[in-house]
């Protein structure tokens, strides 16, 4: 029936609407009301990404989880994907950035310098301290987002987002 079938698609895209935001959109993604209303969930990304780093989020659209790895900006789910859903990889993939949480155990006079070591771009930064363990600080023009630091951090204290509470869509 017509109207059923109506019906249907405008339940499914009300559907589409409310999904969440995720932490981290997939790189070159445009803004998330357009990626939502063009991504059909195939998960074609998924299986593109050498890294596996993505995963189905809210709703079943992809979204990027560092746990599993690191972002390399191979451009691999843009090229999987069918659907008009991102930007030119010749510009900037997003603007995400790594930031160090509460728990850091540096912070607690813990030595440990271990997201230092993952980082290749060198954007986190240990300065001495005289009779304190040093803490780390992201240069935010150095870092890329990438995300390697964030699984090898022993008590998961590194969050990549946008600089400053910033939406990125
Ligand atoms: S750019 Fe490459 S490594 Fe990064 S999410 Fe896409 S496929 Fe994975
Ligand atoms: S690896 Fe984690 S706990 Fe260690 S210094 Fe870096 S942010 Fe802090
Ligand atoms: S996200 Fe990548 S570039 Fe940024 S601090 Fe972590 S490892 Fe370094």
């Amino acid at each position: 029936m017509p109207d059923g079938v109506d019906l249907s698609r405008r339940g499914l895209f009300r559907g589409q609407l409310s999904a969440r935001a995720p932490e981290v959109q997939l790189p070159w993604s445009i803004p998330w009301s357009d990626f939502v209303a063009d991504c059909t969930r195939c998960g074609d990304c998924l299986t593109a990404c050498p890294e596996q780093i993505l995963v189905k989020g809210d709703g079943g659209f992809p979204t990027v989880n560092f746990q599993l790895g690191e972002c390399t900006f191979c451009g691999d789910c843009v090229s999987a994907c069918k659907q008009p859903l991102f930007r030119p990889t010749s510009e900037v993939a997003w603007h995400y950035v790594a930031q160090i949480e509460a728990g850091c155990l540096a912070h607690a006079q813990v030595f440990c310098q271990r997201c230092q070591d993952s980082c290749e771009p060198r954007a986190i930064r240990f300065s001495p301290q005289l009779g304190r363990v040093p803490t780390p600080d992201i240069d935010t023009n150095s870092c890329n987002g990438c995300g390697a630091c964030v699984a090898d951090c022993p008590v998961g204290s590194i969050k990549i987002s946008m600089p400053n509470g910033k939406s990125a869509a």
